[in-house]
């Protein structure tokens, strides 16, 4: 049971220092996607839920309108700590509301979602000049994905949602992120999608303190066998996994002549 308010919002851009962009919007505060790694839990403490991550969901009102005049050649997000399309926007369209306030700006807008209840938008899509849309994904196993990111869509339908926006000519991109170490099978994912998207982007899995016993735990009980593994990686500290894969990938993407960039690390990355 998920516990649904709307709030007022003072304002929705928010300075943010993610590579990608230079605002982000979060229409909503809480994400019930749910997903086992969900940095974004810390958003808790700011606004007072005392409910578990994933089962409250504020969708923000705001009455005074984007200033669009401040944002022209900037990137705007949607978004980074809550997801724009989750099953709510269905009934809230707090994300469509916002998106319409850009229909022929000069702003670049980017949007990153789960949800394949993107492909409602396209019609403010096409009148938007310079939007990039992507979806994110780690596996093609369904079954990893329920125990992973529990209240998401399924990977089949990010993918079939993907690829319908990239045969409608929009400019897209699949973020595999994040990736989990023996799990996430990065060949895999771009022979099934190498020709649903434009490009691929790729991040590897951080584990911060809040939701690092959480992943751990879930490793434990289901993949036991890469315990050693993650053990190395997020106890001993030990980088040679992510170069040697971040290699994989490079000469993987060379051969199969794939768009990328990967984002490994991207916290210690300074936008540039
Ligand atoms: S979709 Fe994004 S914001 Fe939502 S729970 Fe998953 S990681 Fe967090």
């Amino acid at each position: 049971m998920i516990v649904v308010n709307e709030v007022e919002a003072r304002s929705l851009l928010t300075r943010t220092r993610v590579p990608a962009g230079d605002y982000v919007i979060n229409p909503y505060i809480g994400c019930p996607h749910k997903c086992m790694y969900c940095y974004a839990e810390y958003m808790k403490h700011f606004t007072n839920h005392g409910e578990a991550w994933g089962d409250f969901l504020d969708v923000k009102r705001c009455d005074r309108a984007i200033n669009m005049s401040r944002l022209r050649g900037k990137t705007v997000v949607l978004s980074s700590t809550t997801d724009a399309y989750n099953p709510f926007e269905r009934k809230f369209e707090a994300t469509r509301g916002i998106l319409k306030q850009f229909i022929h700006t000069e702003v670049h807008v980017e949007i990153m979602t789960k949800s394949d209840l993107v492909l409602r938008d396209r019609d403010l899509f096409k009148e938007i000049p310079n939007i990039r849309i992507g979806v994110s994904l780690n596996t093609l196993d369904d079954g990893i994905r329920k125990q992973i990111e529990p209240g998401a869509p399924s990977i089949e339908n990010r993918i079939k949602a993907i690829r319908t926006l990239h045969e409608e000519g929009f400019d897209t991109y699949i973020f595999l992120s994040p990736l989990f170490p023996g799990i996430s099978d990065f060949r895999e994912i771009l022979d099934a999608c190498k020709d649903s998207t434009r490009m691929f982007y790729f991040e590897n899995l951080n584990l911060r303190d809040a939701y690092r016993p959480r992943v751990i735990n879930y490793i434990r009980r289901h993949h036991t066998v890469l315990l050693p593994l993650y053990n190395e990686i997020y106890t001993g500290k030990n980088t040679g996994y992510w170069a040697m894969l971040e290699q994989q990938i490079a000469d993987y993407c060379q051969e199969h002549k794939i768009r990328y960039k990967s984002y490994f690390y991207h916290e210690k990355i300074r936008k540039q």
